[in-house]
């Protein structure tokens, strides 16, 4: 049998941090809200993202999309632009899509069944948690990176599994106040139960936390081993035509997926780099001066992404592949959906 709390334990657990919540929480804009949509958002913006970072894109984004209505009905392009700068992209993909399946199926309306939510495209066992007990105020349980923090802490469980984490969070969450209780674990997690230096003088459960009884709670719990990111090589080039820079669209699947890029290639030489202008535009070109070299951290990778200019070679940009490839003027960048990394890169250049 895994680690647990009697009845009357569990029920400290809930009522403490239920009430150090609605006092000590933080004021975030969707806190404000009630809307299972702005709730779904914010949980999928916050995946990966601080908080600090994803509230200006929430604002914009709602200001935006303000229902599953106008982000169904939104281009693709346009969402991963208010998007652009956040990362993990497939996010803002799967948002558009499904909203578009709420809208065909749901009568514009998230479903409340978990099965229903889970069926839509983004939306995993962390987002229907979410869904259910903030929006929904259903006793489901949900764990994140906090949540899992502190369940390791409060049962000094330094190997926490996933599913025993998982188990404990269901065990805990109350039938009344599931919303608060959730909000409260996790926000315990971000603001007090913190990887380093956690503030147990201050945490509404420090009399049943088994970690801080054992006089060492940033042992709980044990540092995962994360793989090493792979090293990547990869060449850009910029070419500038009359004032306008070369700019081609990634296949909507995959790593930056949907986004405008300048032409590049991975582990390839220069001749590559020319051969795909050539083939994905029409245009010609070749291989000028160096521009410099930038370093970029993904999850998986570590970038090392050398950015040469191109020398026009002439040629037309062919027309079937306007909607792949265009010039762009540099007041229009601001409008496509570029990655940060492609914003470093272009910033090498020299102004047209
Ligand atoms: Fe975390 Fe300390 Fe609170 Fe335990 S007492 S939950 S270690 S902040």
């Amino acid at each position: 049998m895994g680690a647990t709390l009697s009845r009357a334990r569990r029920d400290t657990v809930r009522r403490r941090l239920i009430a150090w919540y609605r006092l000590a929480q933080r004021d975030l804009p969707w806190r404000q809200s009630s809307d299972p949509y702005r709730i779904w958002l914010s949980e999928t913006m916050l995946q990966q993202t601080r908080v600090e970072t994803a509230v200006p894109y929430y604002e914009r984004f709602v200001a935006r999309f303000p229902s599953v209505e106008a982000l169904a009905a939104a281009d693709e392009e346009d969402v991963l632009r208010l998007w652009a700068g956040l990362g993990y992209y497939a996010r803002a993909r799967n948002l558009r899509r499904a909203a578009e399946r709420i809208v065909r199926d749901h009568g514009g309306e998230l479903p409340r069944s978990a099965e229903a939510l889970a069926e839509l495209p983004g939306v995993g066992r962390y987002t229907v948690g979410a869904l259910r007990s903030i929006a929904f105020k259903e006793a489901a349980p949900i764990v994140d990176g906090n949540v899992r923090r502190v369940l390791s802490r409060l049962f000094a469980v330094a190997d926490l599994a996933d599913s025993e984490a998982w188990r404990l969070a269901g065990e805990l969450v109350p039938a009344r106040d599931p919303d608060l209780f959730n909000q409260a674990l996790m926000e315990l997690g971000a603001t007090v139960c913190t990887p380093r230096k956690p503030a147990c003088r201050v945490c509404p459960v420090r009399r049943i936390c088994a970690a801080r009884a054992s006089g060492r709670p940033e042992d709980f719990p044990a540092p995962k081993r994360k793989p090493k990111p792979r090293a990547v090589r990869a060449l850009a080039g910029v070419l500038v035509r009359r004032g306008r820079v070369l700019l081609l669209r990634r296949p909507s699947h995959g790593l930056l997926g949907g986004l405008w890029e300048i032409p590049n290639v991975a582990d390839a030489p220069a001749p590559a780099l020319l051969e795909l202008v050539r083939e994905r535009t029409g245009l010609r070109v070749a291989a000028g001066a160096a521009l410099g070299r930038i370093r970029h951290q993904f999850t998986h990778l570590d970038l090392s992404l050398d950015v040469v200019a191109l020398e026009d070679r002439g040629g037309r940009l062919e027309a079937g592949v306007r909607s792949e490839a265009r010039l762009c003027a540099r007041d229009e960048l601001a409008e496509l959906p570029l990655s940060r990394l492609m914003k470093k890169a272009l910033a090498l250049s020299p102004a047209p």
